[in-house]
């Protein structure tokens, strides 16, 4: 019962800034902001359409079948390996409600709006995180939905002038009730220490504030200008974070250290672009009362950690 409770959730006065654009049958949308933020909702949709644009059948996505060359992503594929080409089908509950809140309250906070793009297909139908194969399994319909959420990001992205910052939203179920920040960094590697504080999703800024200095952009993935920072500066849990640093992964301790959108649209590879992957848990998602108590607060620390990171262009004042 007390996930239905959240329909009845008052909401941020509506900071839409006009010009709401939705991609075919409305599965993706796409609300264009005015500063270099993103937002994005892969797994947080509802829709769950059984039939296409031209009546033909739309299953439920499954695993693939294992070929010679990898997997094969076709519902037809004949008898299908779990374990070796699997499909995680369950939406994160809310997660659409939850980028729109922080988007809100952002605009509240700072007068400016992130873009904010939304899956709305249910997880069954579309994985709008993955590559595109594993995603929609050749389902027509699922397909151009799938590229009009790549082409919505590809949008933001562009109207961006310089550095810039994405959140990939998502909602972990895991029994430790802290949002899991991911860098690309690996739980293991987060808690051995053995990691390059360079060479992660937010590579785009340590290179900004701390050129090859490894120590230094390691403060900024754990430390006093870190996202998880500005978090704990809220009373939030986060990982990692000055209060939490390391994840201390083990059998039932699990930590998600980033996926496909932080992978293609951050900075670890290339570009002005970070991304951060944050999983909420569900005791912030789930609850009423939790969520109405920490929406602005995660709007805050999020406002934060932009403002002191991205919003300044001079390196010289860093005192990390
Ligand atoms: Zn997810």
């Amino acid at each position: 019962m007390l996930i239905y409770c959240f329909f009845l959730f008052t909401t941020f006065p509506s900071g839409l800034l006009g010009g709401t654009k939705r991609g075919f049958k409305d599965y993706t949308e796409y609300e264009p902001g005015n500063m270099s933020l993103i937002i994005t909702a892969p797994h947080g949709g509802e829709l769950t359409p059984s039939k296409q644009e031209n009546g033909d059948p739309w299953p439920d996505r499954t695993a693939g079948c294992l070929g010679s060359s990898g997997c094969i992503w076709k519902h037809s594929c004949g008898e299908v390996d779990a374990e070796k080409c699997p499909a995680i089908t369950e939406s994160d509950l809310f997660t659409a409600t939850v980028a729109r809140d922080m988007a809100d309250g952002i605009k509240t906070i700072t007068g400016l709006r992130p873009h904010v793009v939304y899956c709305r297909l249910s997880r069954s139908k579309l994985d709008a995180n993955r590559a595109m194969g594993p995603a929609a399994l050749s389902v027509p319909d699922a397909v151009t939905a799938y590229r009009n959420y790549t082409t919505f990001i590809a949008k933001a992205v562009s109207a961006i002038p310089g550095r810039g910052l994405l959140l990939d939203i998502h909602g972990h179920g895991h029994k430790l009730q802290r949002t899991e920040l991911g860098y690309l960094i690996h739980g293991t590697e987060l808690d051995s220490g053995g990691y390059d504080g360079n060479n992660s999703s937010i590579k785009s800024l340590s290179n900004f504030w701390c050129g090859n200095d490894n120590a230094c952009s390691r403060k900024l993935i754990r430390g006093n200008w870190s996202l998880g920072h500005f978090m704990n500066e809220e009373g939030l849990r986060a990982v990692p974070s000055p209060q939490e640093p390391v994840p201390k992964v083990s059998k039932t301790s699990i930590f998600l250290s980033g996926g496909l959108t932080v992978m293609k649209y951050g900075s670890k590879e290339e570009g002005k672009i970070d991304a951060i992957q944050m999983e909420l848990p569900q005791e912030l998602r789930l609850n009423k009362t939790a969520w109405q108590d920490s929406r602005l607060k995660l709007a805050k620390a999020i406002s934060g950690f932009f403002k002191i990171n991205y919003l300044r262009d001079n390196r010289r004042t860093i005192n990390l």
